[in-house]
């Protein structure tokens, strides 16, 4: 009986043993996977680009939100900008051509906002910054960018305004190669903000790089010699450009570097000042020795030629020193938004 109690309790004993530890194992194993997918399944909620771009709101939610920013900053000059515009009215002498032309550009953007139509024909090269988190899903976003600016060409806050630089066709939506011209920043925030600058051509063209030492303007490689070509900039912007205008200014970088941020100089408020002390001299003697040039709106001579001037510096190569400069007209057409967690507007940035 002994035996027997002890020859069955043993396997069974073993049995029970061998099941638990099967069972207990299984089940800790689905318990461990359970938890494993709880907490991959939380991870890519929170890193998956998807969830960075959309949050909980859909793709069209996004693209809406992206059609009005556009729409806004097509029709619509920010309050700083407008500020500076009205000052300068009110500083051009009474029955002058200046305060003539400065009076069209006040009516002009009163009509467009009244009207919610472009500031100007020209509604210029459409440049997007996007400042996101960690995780965001770049492509996707530039495919949700891409189809917002179909959508605002079509329903006219865009003019059609992007050609094949070699056969000159019009895509008709603004879509083709460098168009529009899309740059990502990635920062520590969890926020995603969106801002937007439609630069015109005119102003475009009267962008200008110079290297240092310039013979020519006795300009040498120090903040004396960059003042020096900033103005000689101004003075052959007279007249083009549709001032009064704004800089955006980049000491140093390589070419192209210094391009792109004398541009980001632009998302600058006109009020803000900058941090660099002497930098913030030179902005501020830039639009003092400008306005004294007698250029005035569009060229017709007057008090204000510049609205702004906004300078910023890039490490350089000891064998260059470039100095780039971007013109910004009075249509300074450039809005920013912050996304809500359902792709709303959460805020408007200026
Ligand atoms: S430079 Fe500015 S104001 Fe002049 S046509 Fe172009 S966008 Fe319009």
């Amino acid at each position: 009986m002994a035996m027997k109690k002890k020859s069955i309790k043993k396997p069974a004993k073993k049995a029970a043993k061998k099941v638990a530890k099967k069972t207990s194992a299984k089940s800790v194993k689905k318990v461990a996977n359970k938890a494993a997918k709880k907490t991959a399944k939380k991870v890519v909620k929170k890193a998956s680009p998807k969830a960075a771009v959309t949050n909980s709101g859909s793709d069209k939610d996004l693209e809406t939100s992206l059609v009005e920013l556009i729409r806004v900053t097509s029709a619509e000059l920010p309050d700083d900008v407008q500020k500076v515009i009205l000052e300068a009215l009110a500083r051009e002498e009474k029955n002058t051509t200046a305060e003539y032309a400065m009076n069209i550009i006040k009516a002009n953007i009163e009509l467009a906002k009244k009207k919610s139509q472009p500031l100007c024909q020209d509604t210029g090269t459409v440049l997007f910054y996007v400042y996101h988190p960690v995780g965001f899903n770049q492509t996707k976003f530039t495919k949700l960018i891409e189809n917002s600016v179909v959508t605002a060409t079509k329903k006219g806050y865009l003019r059609q305004n992007s050609v094949d630089s070699l056969t000159g066709e019009n895509s008709g939506v603004n879509l083709g190669p460098g168009h529009p011209s899309i740059h990502f920043h990635q920062h520590a925030s969890n926020k995603i903000e969106v801002k937007l600058m439609l630069k015109g051509g005119g102003c475009e063209n009267v962008g200008a790089q110079y290297s240092l030492p310039h013979t020519a303007l006795g300009a040498g490689r120090d903040l004396d010699g960059v003042r020096k070509v900033i103005l000689d900039a101004v003075h052959k912007a007279q007249g083009k450009g549709c001032g009064p205008g704004v800089l955006g200014v980049c000491i140093g970088g390589d070419r192209g570097a210094g391009y792109i941020e004398s541009k980001e100089q632009l998302l600058r408020r006109v009020d803000d000042t900058n941090s660099h002390s002497d930098l913030a001299g030179l902005e501020i003697e830039i639009v003092e020795t400008s306005n004294k040039l007698g250029i005035g709106p569009m060229g017709f001579g007057g008090k204000t030629t510049l609205l702004g001037c906004k300078i910023s510096a890039l490490n350089r190569l000891p064998a260059s020193f470039f100095v780039s400069i971007s013109y910004m007209c009075w249509a300074y057409r450039r809005q920013g938004i912050e996304l809500g967690s359902k792709n709303e507007i959460k805020k408007w940035l200026y």
